[in-house]
């Protein structure tokens, strides 16, 4: 095992990618079952279709590190969340260090389940986000509007003050090492996907918003997820749309058969 973090390359052309977030589930042994399950179910050629990455609880990190890294399954290991400082009096969290030092390629930031259940901040967001960005990984911003907000017609400019908020000020080198999550909290766990208009059109409007808020040329290079009740059955649809680079997946990650069929439809 090197000491090389798996750090992802910003990419040239905006190479799709299917994150799993596995939120709290699996114990670090069904943690590597689900692994070898999943790697069962896959094919290389599947593997160099798009980018995977899967974001385990942290108590399973070293673990999926290690069998990722031992059996050279082309996946890049995440995480879920981070603390922004670098160590200290902080009890019960995580450094952005600590995840790096496991070759830790992708952080989730932002995951609505923190910003509500948890009580996360925009302001704690945005230094997440800095913070993970200054240990050489790359941020997965999630951004996305209840309910209520899309019922009354708010949510689009509910997003994009979201990302104004964790955007604002970075250089653009440092945004297009971000990716961003476009995940309406509607449609997280509920079985009830957005559309693929719908998809489409939130993720266009971010694109344009990065070039907004960070420069001309820059939203073109950023990928931009979709998540939100994601299945193998509307994953290929849902990438097939010109804005959508990739998938957050929850509930269809955690086994390993229906994350590979979630991935085999995306890189069709
Ligand atoms: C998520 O965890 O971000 C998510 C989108 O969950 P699910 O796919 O279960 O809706």
């Amino acid at each position: 095992m090197t000491d090389e973090p798996l750090t992802p390359i910003p990419p040239a052309i905006r190479r799709r990618l299917i994150c799993g977030n596995w939120k709290m589930n699996h114990t670090h042994f069904e943690a590597v079952q689900m692994i070898h399950h999943f790697s069962a179910s896959i094919t290389e050629e599947d593997l160099a279709a798009v980018e995977v990455s899967i974001h385990p609880p942290f108590t399973d990190l070293r673990s999926v590190q290690t069998v990722l890294e031992s059996e050279k399954i082309s996946v890049v290991l995440g995480a879920q969340h981070c603390y922004f400082e670098p160590k200290g009096a902080f009890t019960g969290e995580i450094s952005p260090n600590m995840l790096a030092k496991l070759h830790v390629g992708y952080v989730i930031v932002g995951h609505s389940e923190r910003r509500l259940i948890l009580g996360q901040s925009d302001e704690v967001v945005a230094k997440t986000l800095r913070a993970v960005l200054a240990a050489g990984m790359s941020p997965i911003l999630c951004v996305g509007e209840s309910k209520d907000v899309r019922d009354s017609g708010g949510a689009q400019s509910h997003v994009m003050a979201q990302l104004r908020s964790a955007l604002q000020g970075l250089s653009p080198a440092l945004v297009q090492r971000c990716v961003v999550a476009y995940e309406p909290i509607w449609a997280i766990g509920t079985g009830v996907n957005a559309s693929t208009m719908d998809a489409q059109e939130m993720c266009q409007v971010i694109r344009e918003e990065i070039e907004t808020i960070v420069g001309p040329g820059v939203g073109s290079g950023v990928r931009i997820l979709y998540g939100g009740s994601v299945t193998p059955d509307n994953a290929r649809s849902l990438c097939r749309q010109k804005d959508v680079d990739g998938l957050l997946v929850g509930g269809a990650s955690l086994d390993g058969d229906s994350f590979a069929k979630v991935v085999k439809a995306a890189g069709r």
